[in-house]
């Protein structure tokens, strides 16, 4: 029997107040006064630009204040997080200084089978799958959202399509928490609803292919097996189509999947009635692209980006850059470890490894102009850090 208590709005004004002194410690003087400055910074030879759009977004912010104001509404109580409340390791060691306890992704851990009714459970910004609130309503915990609600307008429109038998095509990354949850709503209010999950414009050639009549059933479905619902049929499944996307993949490569997707369907019907595309990608993920791809206008020599590595927006970011210039994608200022080194996370090899500084980037004496942005789930203190740090290597 569904025990489960309503999710409680721990954003009371008694508690806000406190709040805003806990997240305070996310802010920088220096980065609003580059800001003021129109987002340049000068100092010797040295050039910094920051893009006009970067770092925490709302539902970042409004995710942050919910758990610490869980937190201060509940001190004496066990409070569990699912997994993270974002990407960012140096918001996640701060909150873990707390108390904050967490919880896996999958349910089949024994720290679930310890939850009680005393327990508070956060669910984290990208939200959680249709099973996991259903089990956790089940084992009466206290559950606080903090879904960002563009992530809750993906999870509509996905609804909606199962509603007309119309199958979800969901472009993200398969074991990104957002994509598992959306995925979990794209078989709707009966749970008869079809999906199917692909990342690239290959995997978009590949449901193309098949739309057109020209896949191998048995390849299509080897291809993409932890990917698609239960008994997915492509003959049957494909046969009306709408796109959705994680909130934060690329821009320009969702475009080009909707477009590849609406062809086949095109090609096959001869109109492109039977496919629905809908853009899902949230308005901090474009904010964020489009000033990236305006700063990269400018003559710089190099590109920071920062946040963390596991941060689907802030990688999407460093994809951006490196097409275009040397890129580095680093965490924290930690990473500049001296004049000549640098540990940047390296996009090919999904893993960090060191690299060369460019001379010109800690000689005082040498002209250098850096351009540096930061994913939606990135605090403007890291990103100080950071600026301070380049300052530090240049005069050492
Ligand atoms: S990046 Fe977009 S979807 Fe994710 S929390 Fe921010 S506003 Fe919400």
């Amino acid at each position: 029997m569904k025990n489960g208590k309503k999710t409680i709005n721990v954003r009371r004004p008694e508690v806000m107040e406190k709040v805003q002194a806990d997240v305070a410690q996310y802010r920088s003087h220096l980065v609003e006064s580059i800001i003021a400055s129109g987002n340049e910074y000068i100092n010797g030879k040295l050039r910094i630009s920051l893009a006009s759009d970067f770092g925490f977004c709302d539902g970042v912010k409004r995710a942050i204040e919910i758990a610490y104001a869980t937190c201060r509404l509940f001190p004496d109580k066990r409070i569990w997080l699912i997994g993270e409340i974002i990407h960012n390791p140096e918001v996640n060691t701060r909150l873990d200084a707390m108390g904050l306890l967490h919880l896996p992704w999958s349910l089949n851990d024994e720290r679930y089978a310890q939850l009680t009714h005393e327990d508070v459970v956060i669910m984290p910004a990208f939200g959680v799958s249709v099973q996991m609130r259903a089990f956790l309503e089940s084992k009466g915990v206290q559950l606080v959202d903090s879904t960002c609600g563009n992530v809750v307008k993906v999870w509509h429109r996905v609804r909606n399509y199962a509603r007309r038998g119309i199958t979800s095509i969901i472009h993200g990354k398969v074991r990104h928490e957002e994509s598992i949850a959306t995925a979990s709503h794209s078989r709707g209010d009966d749970g008869m609803g079809n999906f199917i999950v692909i990342f690239s414009e290959d995997d978009a050639r590949a449901v193309a292919q098949y739309i057109e009549g020209n896949g191998n059933k048995e390849d299509f479905l080897a291809r993409f097996k932890d990917s698609v619902s239960p008994q997915f049929d492509p003959d049957i499944h494909l046969l009306e189509v709408g796109v959705a996307n994680q909130t934060t993949m690329l821009k320009d490569e969702t475009a080009r999947i909707q477009q590849i997707i609406r062809q086949a369907v095109e090609k096959r019907d001869g109109s492109s009635a039977r496919c629905h595309l809908f853009d899902t990608i949230c308005g901090a993920t474009q904010d964020r692209q489009n000033a990236l791809y305006n700063l990269l206008e400018k003559d710089l020599d190099a590109m920071f980006i920062v946040g963390g590595y596991n941060s689907s927006n802030t990688t999407h970011l460093a994809h951006i850059a490196a097409r275009r210039m040397p890129t580095f994608f680093i965490k924290s200022a930690d990473c500049l470890m001296n004049k000549e080194q640098i540990k940047c996370f390296d996009l090919a090899s999904k893993g960090e490894r060191v690299c060369q500084l460019p001379p010109a980037m800690t000689h005082p004496a040498m002209q250098c102009h850096i351009g540096i942005t930061a994913g939606a789930s990135c605090p403007d203190n890291v990103i100080e850090q950071v600026v301070t740090r380049l300052l530090e290597l240049r005069q050492a």
